[in-house]
């Protein structure tokens, strides 16, 4: 009898932990899929770029057999000399890592013999979209942006539509796309070479109306509603930058309780779901830190949004959730539904709040999001240019692979 007591308190006990440990997950994991960034604090900057025009020598550079953006090849007609390649960087000035950023990429740009770079900075009140505009009304063959998943949004959205390619350099939280991209992130140089020397591929992007007769605002990884979109609007910018994506573990910790809302969901065919939500996400691209796809079916280049609908009632269902997210049973998970079309609209019986790849967007009881098919170009990695990444981070370290995803 005693024994059988003990055992039963060891249970009691190892239950208890297991609770504490999803909670800790599920705010990780759930809230951490959109983790990003309204770092952009501080006022100053502008968008003063450099312009200079140096004479880099004439090499191909050591990239290996990359196409790279655009390549400019031909020659001026009447005479005039060629006008050479130039990479633009919008960069987030106060992220750790901008002002090499700068060094290295005018490095790079003389090695490949390409014009120096157009520097252009963000601010407060334009975190790139501006800036990005600019570098392509400047002729730009790829504009890097260089900052969290909130650049990478801005100068993506820019660019959507426009023949210029999108290049990454992950100065973020999150840096989801750059992730489902296989952009590396933790070695700057590499990822510079990539948007210089990789190889442009053209991606759907996402876009989302919060007013049927309103503008339409691009989203590059997922946007929805509910307790995501909450956690991102709470969490506490001092934490973030002092431990990262756990922040967002701790506004999730207090947001996990809250109420569902009913909502119907209307899909690409007219067919109305009714359901009562926590949180609705859509995906253009499923891969989330730690290796977690969020939406396992999602490519993001099928032409196709990939919707997951999140309904728990309760803890106990929070952590049926978790284990539906982390077994990669999302599909036929527990208290989660998925959908994928072209459209979805959703309205909600109130206001609830709304994250745009991690950035807070107010709060609103219509949404409505639609996949943009192959609108935007990307530079991913080459094959070389990954295996040459591989080979110098094992040259370097033996622990691990260059790919750091947490
Ligand atoms: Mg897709």
């Amino acid at each position: 009898m005693p024994l059988y007591r003990t055992g039963m308190t060891l249970e009691i006990h190892v239950a208890l932990l297991v609770v504490l440990a999803a909670i800790i997950l599920i705010s990780g994991l759930l809230i951490g899929r959109a983790l990003v960034l309204r770092a952009h604090r501080s006022g100053d900057g502008g968008a003063g770029g450099t312009t200079a025009s140096g004479a880099g020598p004439d090499s191909t550079g050591p990239d290996g057999a990359g196409s790279g953006p655009g390549q400019r090849t031909s020659s001026g007609e009447d005479g005039e000399p060629p006008r050479r390649d130039r990479a633009a960087l919008v960069v987030n000035p106060t992220k750790a890592g901008a002002d090499d950023a700068r060094r290295l990429l005018l490095r790079l740009s003389r090695e490949k013999g390409w014009e120096d770079p157009l520097v252009l900075e963000t601010t407060v009140a334009d975190p790139g979209e501006g800036q990005a505009r600019e570098a392509v009304d400047q002729g730009a063959t790829v504009v890097i942006a260089a900052g969290g998943d909130g650049t990478v949004r801005a100068v993506g959205g820019a660019l959507v539509g426009t023949s210029v390619a999108l290049g990454i350099l992950p100065l973020g939280t999150g840096n989801l796309l750059a992730r489902n991209l296989d952009v590396v992130l933790d070695r700057p140089e590499w990822a510079l070479r990539t948007a210089l020397s990789g190889q442009s591929a053209l991606i759907d992007t996402g876009s989302l109306r919060v007013d049927p007769d309103g503008p339409a605002r691009t989203f590059l990884v997922m946007a929805g509603i509910g307790f995501d979109a909450e956690v991102m609007g709470t969490v506490n910018e001092d934490l973030k930058d002092r431990v990262g994506w756990l922040a967002y573990a701790e506004a999730g910790s207090r947001k996990l309780l809250g109420h569902r809302v009913d909502v119907t969901v209307t899909t690409d065919d007219g067919e109305e779901r009714q359901a009562k939500i926590r949180s609705i996400v859509a995906g253009n691209c499923g891969r989330l830190q730690g290796g977690v796809w969020l939406f396992p079916d999602a490519e993001i280049d099928d032409g196709l949004l990939d919707l997951l609908i999140v309904s728990p009632r309760n803890l106990a269902e929070w952590v049926g959730v978790l284990t539906s997210i982390i077994g990669k049973r999302v599909r036929r998970g527990l208290h989660t539904a998925t959908l994928q079309g072209e459209t979805f609209t959703i309205r909600a019986s109130e206001g609830v709040e709304v994250q745009v790849d991690g950035d807070a967007y107010g709060t609103t009881d219509f949404l409505e999001l639609a996949v943009e098919p192959a609108s935007l170009y990307v530079m991913r990695p080459t094959p070389d240019i990954k295996r040459r990444i591989r080979r110098e981070a094992f040259g370097l370290s033996t622990a691990g692979g260059p790919y750091l995803t947490i």
